[in-house]
């Protein structure tokens, strides 16, 4: 049987419900290898907000008092989930997601991508001339980004189809959104990046198949993508109902045998 790490988890320090330490005590009951904290950077959502780098340091602060305490039963990492437009110095964390939450408009509006359908409606026509496809690409073109800051984890890479079950909102099979979504593929294909399966969505019922949806999980392996599964956990119990399993079966149906999935994210030098 597998043993599972999991580098994809939020804590209070960002909009989780539980400690670094509950996290940690979750993953070892649990039999994981690893846990790698990944809170949201300050987000354009979180105003005022506080000093972004103070509270970097705090989070790599206390994962390095606590590491100690798991030795020998789970190895504990510092990360983030840094969004493609957010600027932050990285160097002191062990390796970063790079997500895309708020893409911005060509008129400079932040959008929003998973804070409800009606926002994704406002953004598409307040700043998208009510075209759909044209915030998707928005959306990819930006993702695409990822890695040009060092080595990186792409976080839930189709997160844009979070409302989009059963092709409700826009279609995946239409040449525009294929086109954004195999591009950014490419693009990313060739830097020092690995794609999660996150199956954040799949737990809270959102979707019925983790990110990335099959037929690009496909392409990926098809052009020699490394893959990682992550949970995305927000809360001890969203770790205990962890879809691991979920993550591995949709690998191995992408075409990835269990040897190719990668045991842990880039971890940037320092
Ligand atoms: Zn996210
Ligand atoms: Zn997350």
């Amino acid at each position: 049987m597998m043993r599972f790490g999991d580098f994809h988890t939020h804590t209070v320090n960002s909009d989780g419900a539980n400690t670094i330490k509950e996290m940690a005590d979750t993953a070892v009951e649990l039999g994981f290898y690893a846990l790698g904290i990944t809170n949201h950077a300050p987000m354009p959502t979180s105003g005022g907000f506080y000093n972004r780098q103070e509270w970097l340091l705090e989070i790599v602060r206390e994962v390095e008092e606590l590491r100690p305490q798991y030795e020998g039963k789970l190895e504990l990492f510092a990360g983030i989930e840094l969004d493609i437009n957010t600027e932050l110095d990285v160097s002191p964390l062990d390796y970063i997601i790079e997500a895309n939450h708020f893409p911005i408009a060509p008129d400079g509006a932040t959008c929003v991508v998973d804070w409800g359908v009606d926002n994704v409606h406002k953004a598409v026509n307040e700043h998208f001339g009510g075209d759909i496809y044209a915030f998707i690409a928005r959306y990819f073109e930006e993702l695409s980004r990822a890695g040009d800051r060092g080595p990186a984890t792409v976080g839930h890479f189709d997160l844009i189809n979070i409302y989009n079950e059963d092709d409700c909102l826009f279609s995946t099979k239409d040449k525009r959104y294929i086109d954004a979504a195999f591009g950014a593929i490419d693009v990313l294909s060739k830097k020092d990046v690995i794609f999660e399966i996150n199956t954040g969505a799949l737990y809270r019922g959102q979707r019925t198949q983790p990110y990335p949806a099959l037929p690009l999980l496909k392409y990926m392996k098809e052009l020699g993508c490394r893959i990682i599964l992550d949970s995305d956990s927000h809360s001890t119990d969203m770790l205990r109902g962890h879809r691991m399993l979920d993550a591995l079966e949709h690998a191995k149906n992408a075409g990835y045998k269990e040897s190719e999935i990668e045991k842990y994210p880039l971890l940037r030098k320092k």
